[in-house]
């Protein structure tokens, strides 16, 4: 799923996370993707615009036609709905969504028991760079700041 060149330049790009919000609604997101029924890859994202949480998705396992019809993905990645995809359409049926005045946070843990696909609260968060799906989707939707674990499972944020 993720290309390595991709997460170089993000590495590249991003920088530790500053503010405390930032770090509040990142570990929300952790929280929220040990609740994510896509198992094999548990993922959250939470759109905040001037810092009130407009949107909070999971990616799912099932795909979505925007998801369908990519071309970057490999198959398997086209069969299940991304969180970064979920919360940008979501969020785009609100009104007050501006997104020059909003974040994207996203988060990706691990599973802490592999055998049986569990998730808790305390799983390891785990590099959540957006795919390159959801960088030109990011990207196109003019949201200005993400917020994401790096290759090291670190918080950083990237500006946009
Ligand atoms: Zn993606």
């Amino acid at each position: 799923m993720y290309f390595k060149h991709l997460n170089i330049l993000a590495d590249k790009l991003s920088k530790p996370i500053s503010s405390k919000v930032d770090f509040i609604q990142l570990e929300r997101a952790r929280l929220i993707a040990t609740t994510s029924e896509y198992k094999k890859f548990p993922m959250a994202a939470i759109i905040a615009c001037k810092n009130t949480i407009i949107s909070i998705q999971t990616n799912k396992p099932k795909s979505h036609p925007k998801q369908k019809s990519c071309k970057y993905n490999e198959r398997s990645e086209r069969l299940s709905t991304h969180a970064e995809l979920s919360v940008i359409l979501h969020a785009k049926k609100y009104r007050d969504f501006y997104p020059e005045k909003s974040t994207i946070y996203i988060a990706r843990v691990l599973k802490t028991n592999r055998m049986n696909n569990i998730c808790c609260e305390n799983s390891p968060s785990a590099c959540s760079y957006p795919c390159e799906q959801c960088w030109d989707l990011i990207l196109y939707s003019k949201i200005k700041k993400i917020v994401c674990y790096n290759t090291h499972g670190k918080p950083v944020e990237i500006n946009i």
